[in-house]
């Protein structure tokens, strides 16, 4: 078969792979002459799901396995910092605030704003990076849309500042998640 130019360029290995796979498919064919198409499938998937397990328990696979987790942790890293980051600045702008409201992006910018004992907000709503945030990142998606879009919010949260002991009572935390962020929340989220 000749080799059409296509956009995109696999790995030599994953090629391999796919060769080897379509030899199976076609054997298979050979040996089960009564299958149907689905039949191969089925069978085919077996096979790949059975080789794609071998991979991963491989080296290789365990330190790609590694690499992924480290790059999670980095950034679950620099959420962590930004979130500080924002408390410190509310600690500051608005210390009479009784807590902060979180929402998470799916680019991984983060949205803040202050909020008072009756759960109305205190200051200005502020966004911060949550990719490079020592780096002042500024965030190509948010330029676009002002992070407003509701339907990129990946989370909500209120971050109470202080030790537990200053906390507001579980009844208070959740009159003012009811006043944020509608009847939905429920005391798992508080
Ligand atoms: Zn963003």
């Amino acid at each position: 078969m000749k080799e059409e130019n296509t956009d995109f360029e696999i790995d030599s290995k994953s090629k391999a792979l796919m060769e080897k796979w379509q030899r199976q498919a076609d054997s298979l064919k050979k040996q089960h002459p009564k299958w149907n198409a689905e039949k191969i499938q089925e069978e085919m998937k077996k096979r790949i799901i059975r080789d794609a397990e071998a991979a991963f328990s491989t080296k290789s696979g365990k330190e790609y396995i590694k690499e992924v987790n480290a790059h999670l942790k980095e950034i679950e890293d620099a959420r962590n910092r930004a979130i500080d980051g924002i408390m410190t600045y509310m600690g500051k702008t608005s210390p009479e605030a009784v807590g902060t409201v979180l929402f998470e992006l799916d680019c991984g910018c983060i949205r803040a704003c202050a909020v008072s004992n009756e759960g109305s907000p205190m200051g200005e709503m502020i966004m911060v990076s949550g990719k490079k945030v020592e780096e002042d990142y500024e965030c190509s998606v948010c330029k676009d849309d002002g992070g407003a879009d509701p339907e990129r919010c990946i989370s909500k949260a209120i971050i109470w500042p202080g030790e537990e002991a200053d906390m507001p009572s579980e009844e208070l935390r959740l009159a003012i998640g009811k006043k944020v962020f509608g009847d939905d929340y429920s005391v798992d989220d508080i």
